[in-house]
Formats: structure tokens, C-alpha cells, sequence
């Protein structure tokens, strides 16, 4: 059995890419808006929060969690579904804290994209363009940016509705992969994560 680090440094193309599709957003030689939304996401209607679930929406999200590259699949089932620590995960995986970060926010970015029904939203002047602050969203919530980067975030989110829905559909999509039962979407964890993981979880009181 190889090492768990080499089965996770194996080359997995599907890890590459933005976590927004590139066409959702005007290009860098706009001349008033490079780089910002020109199909920002809307809020999301529906809420984790509701009884909502089970049926449509859970089998949207497990299919959404099976659909990712192993990689971010097993990050994602071990940080949001299970709610390991990114240094249990960093550990258990052989992951720099970066990359780490880096395979979470592209696994909530794609799950988010997903669920994601609708497009819509408005423009605004800000020279941190949109398709740069949702590649540090997952940055963000982890605590992981400078103060003067979380400083034009902050600012950005103020003034976007687009970044701003993204921002709380990314929060809204942790949730709700925390209310997922851990069962069926461990069982997809690669053969030598899952035998460690079953220790662990033989060895430890369930997390609430
Ligand atoms: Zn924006």
C-alpha cells in the first residue's frame, strides 16, 4: 500500500482550475470592470438552516461531494463533512497548510457551483477584481490572509452583492456538508484514508 502522501501528491488533474468559471467574469481588458462579475451568483433562497435537507437537496450535495477530484473529496469530507481540524487534515494527508486551504476552497467552490440555480446582480469600482477575491474566500474564513488583504476584502464585500452572495453561499455550503450524515460520502475517502479515519472515529467521541 503506498504511503497516504503519495496517494495524494498523485497527479490529479481535475485539482487544477479557478474556482469560479473564468466566463463568469468580464475580462482584464474591460475597460471600466476588469476581472469583476458579469454573472454574479444571487443569495440563495433556501437556507441549510431548514429541514430542506433531506430529498432533492442532499442528493444534489452528495452527488456534488462524489463528483470532486480525490483529493479535494477527501479534504472536504474530513474538514466540512466531519469537521477535522486543517492540522489533523494537514497531518493525516502530508499537506502544506496552504495547499491544504487551497483543495478546500476549489472542492466548496465547485460543491457551491453545484447547487447554484440562478445568475444576476450589479457592477461596482473596485480595483480588487471579483474573479481574484473568490479565489481567497476560503483564505478568508480560514484567517489565513494579512490584514490588508482581509482590510479590501472586507471593503469589496461591503459594496458586491455578487462576491458577497459567493461569500455566503460558500459559508451556506460548509453548513450544510456539517449537517450532511457522514455516511454515505466517508465511504468515498481513498482505501488507506478511510483506515485510518475508521480508527480515529472508533478512538474518539463523535464531534457534535
Ligand atoms: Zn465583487
Amino acid at each position: 500500500m503506498p504511503a497516504l502522501s503519495e496517494v495524494l501528491r498523485s497527479a490529479d488533474n481535475g485539482d487544477e482550475g479557478p474556482a469560479v468559471a473564468a466566463d463568469r467574469f468580464l475580462s482584464a481588458a474591460h475597460p471600466r470592470y476588469p476581472g469583476h462579475w458579469s454573472h454574479p451568483p444571487r443569495a440563495w433562497v433556501r437556507r441549510p438552516d431548514e429541514a430542506a435537507l433531506a430529498g432533492e437537496l442532499r442528493i444534489q450535495l452528495e452527488r456534488a461531494v462524489a463528483d470532486l477530484p480525490e483529493r479535494q473529496r477527501t479534504v472536504l469530507v474530513l474538514r466540512d463533512v466531519e469537521g477535522w481540524d486543517a492540522e489533523e487534515v494537514c497531518a493525516l494527508l502530508g499537506l502544506a497548510a496552504g495547499n491544504q486551504r487551497v483543495l478546500l476552497h476549489r472542492a466548496r467552490s465547485r460543491v457551491r457551483a453545484a447547487l447554484e440555480p440562478r445568475r444576476g446582480g450589479r457592477m461596482i469600482d473596485d480595483d480588487l477584481p471579483c474573479n481574484e477575491l473568490v479565489e481567497l474566500v476560503t483564505e478568508h474564513l480560514e484567517g489565513a490572509l494579512s490584514p490588508a488583504q482581509h482590510h479590501r476584502i472586507v471593503g469589496h464585500l461591503a459594496e458586491c452583492e455578487g462576491c458577497a452572495a459567493y461569500l455566503d453561499q460558500i459559508r451556506e455550503t460548509r453548513s450544510m456538508l456539517a449537517a450532511l450524515p457522514p455516511e454515505p460520502v466517508s465511504r468515498r475517502l481513498p482505501a488507506d484514508v478511510l483506515e485510518v479515519y475508521r480508527r480515529w472515529r472508533a478512538e474518539r467521541v463523535p464531534r457534535a
